[in-house]
């Protein structure tokens, strides 16, 4: 016979849980879960067929960051009694999920907040890739409009980190053509499906990449990850006057000459005197 299972103390539990392969969810995730006094979830669909997995029902309450402010105050109201565990769709709540304003919001009234590591699409990305990862920057989705999208991979392509990236196969192709245009001839690697059937990694310079999802985006979620800046050939001279041409439209020429040497490892002094050919020519 089991022993009754020992009550949770109150406060709020972060529960990865997986991202494709349900034998991911860790017996300690499994546990929280079904113990639970209730559960913070993004689709309770989603989450009733997980805890269906584990053989448990447990009362499920609707959150997003973007939930009305009473949706957040009356969990945070019921962490002084209750066990709630927080959970998204799939992976670790809050990376490009939901839970950021509530984990704010519990420690600011004092609760016990405890987390229960466990699968992230990004991390794995990056286990997938064979690209540095002493130093590497997550920014979850780009922008879709394409001005958006150009400033922030400049931005964050000046960076000397990996570059982890959340894409949908619609958008892989587009994605990786602006990540070439702006930073040059980069490795990558399109990580897709991880840890389900059609689990792929294909890794190669963003042009090799460009070509094989030419003919349209794959199916499934999929993680972009980029080399650091510096360990790639520098982007074509066309290609560096578009970015010369886009930082100029933004910044000082003095500051849009770093900003581009930065994203494209090219000397400054370079890039300024070209900057100011271009404003001559
Ligand atoms: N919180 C989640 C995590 O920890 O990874 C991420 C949630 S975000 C809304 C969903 C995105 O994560 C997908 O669009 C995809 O880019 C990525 N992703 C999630 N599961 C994945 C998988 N099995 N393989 C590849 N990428 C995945």
């Amino acid at each position: 016979m089991n022993p009754t299972p020992e009550r949770l103390d109150p406060g709020l539990y972060i529960v990865a849980t997986p991202i494709g392969n349900l034998g991911d969810l860790s017996p300690r995730a499994a546990s929280i879960l079904a113990r639970a006094d209730a559960i913070a979830v993004e689709d309770s669909r989603v989450t009733a067929k997980l805890l269906n997995h584990i053989g448990t029902k447990r009362r499920m309450i609707p959150y997003h960051d973007h939930s009305a402010d009473h949706v957040r105050t009356d969990l945070v109201a019921r962490l002084a009694t209750e066990s709630i565990a927080l959970v998204s769709d799939a992976g670790t709540p809050l990376i490009s999920d939901p839970g950021y304003k509530l984990v704010r919001a519990a420690r600011a009234a004092g609760h016990a907040i405890v987390t229960i590591p466990g699968p992230c699409a990004a991390i794995a990305a990056l286990t997938l890739a064979g690209l540095p990862t002493d130093r590497f920057l997550f920014a979850g989705f780009l922008p879709v409009k394409e001005k958006a999208k150009a400033d922030t991979i400049l931005e964050l392509g000046a960076v000397r980190a990996t570059l982890v990236l959340y894409e949908s196969g619609p958008r892989l192709h587009a994605t990786l053509t602006a990540l070439h245009t702006h930073l040059g001839d980069r490795d990558a690697a399109v990580t897709r499906e991880i840890s389900k059937a059609y689990e792929e990694a294909v890794t190669g310079t963003l042009s090799v990449l460009i070509d094989r999802y030419a003919e349209g985006g794959p199916r499934g979620e999929i993680v972009i990850v980029v080399a650091p800046p510096g360990e790639a050939p520098p982007p074509e001279p066309d290609a560096v006057d578009a970015l010369l041409r886009d930082a100029l439209t933004r910044l000082p020429m003095a500051k849009a000459a770093a900003e581009v040497a930065k994203a494209t490892g090219l000397d400054k002094r370079d890039l300024y005197a070209r900057a100011l050919a271009m404003r001559d020519e």
